[in-house]
């Protein structure tokens, strides 16, 4: 099941990040752009992959372990998991991607850098918006929380992640990116870990470019690139 436009709507996506970028002084090379691939099938991330994606990502464990196998081009992409992880599945979470984009618990913590044989790239997810039915750490704990992963040297923090509340329109949530970037300046300037955070994870198709105005290192993106979801699962 082919996409059509599907190498268009890469490139125009990649137009608009290199003019978010240029427009607010940075460059395009130090955004990550990660296809999300949720909910579309193997050869669709292959295909994607054969048009320059190099980041994809998967929110469900569940998921990405009934396609991983059936891609291809597998090895050719950098594996970002995306989605909440449950402590039970972080065992398949490390089998399968290179970086995990929601931590959000000690104990997952613990759990992933019990498990890993090296190191792994982590971001630590903030609930940005104080949101009841989110995940993530509430942004008055983040210093706290943070100091106490210190302690896990196998986990290499980049930076903080989040899904801000759903806004109208992007300028509703530039609030929260610049809040985000905050936290990560206040977070370097206590030196909580001992390299300096450089990443953010941060937006989508709806608010990608005010993600990046306000400093977003690494973009999520779904619906700009493959269509709009066959929601067959939840999410
Ligand atoms: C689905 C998803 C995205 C991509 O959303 P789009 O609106 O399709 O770009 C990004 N981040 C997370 C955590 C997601 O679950």
């Amino acid at each position: 099941m082919l996409i059509m436009n599907l190498n268009e709507n890469i490139e125009k996506v990649g137009e608009r990040i290199r003019k978010a970028a240029e427009s607010s002084g940075r460059k395009e090379e130090d955004i990550t752009l990660i296809a999300v691939t949720k909910t579309h099938p193997p050869d669709t991330l292959d295909e994607a992959i054969r048009n320059g994606i190099t980041d994809v990502g998967e929110n469900r464990i569940q998921e990405a372990e009934n396609k991983f196998f059936d891609v291809i081009e597998r090895k050719k992409a950098v594996w970002h998991f995306i989605g909440h992880l449950q402590r039970n599945k972080a065992k398949k979470a490390v089998k399968f991607f290179d970086v995990i984009h929601s931590v959000d618990s000690e104990s997952l913590a613990k759990e992933l850098n019990r498990l890993v044989e090296n190191k792994i790239d982590i971001f630590v997810e903030i609930n940005i918006g104080k949101e009841e039915q989110k995940s993530g750490i509430m942004p008055a704990d983040t210093f706290s929380f943070c100091e106490s992963i210190t302690k896990y040297e196998k986990l290499n923090c980049r930076g903080l992640m989040v899904i801000p509340p759903i806004g109208n329109n992007p300028e509703e949530v530039r609030k929260y990116f610049r809040a985000t970037a905050d936290l990560q300046n206040e977070l370097n300037k206590r030196n909580i870990f001992e390299n300096t955070l450089t990443d953010l994870s941060m937006g989508m198709t709806d608010d990608f470019e005010t993600a990046i105005e306000e400093g977003a290192t690494h973009v999520r993106i779904g619906r700009a690139i493959f269509g709009p979801r066959k929601e067959f699962h939840k999410r």
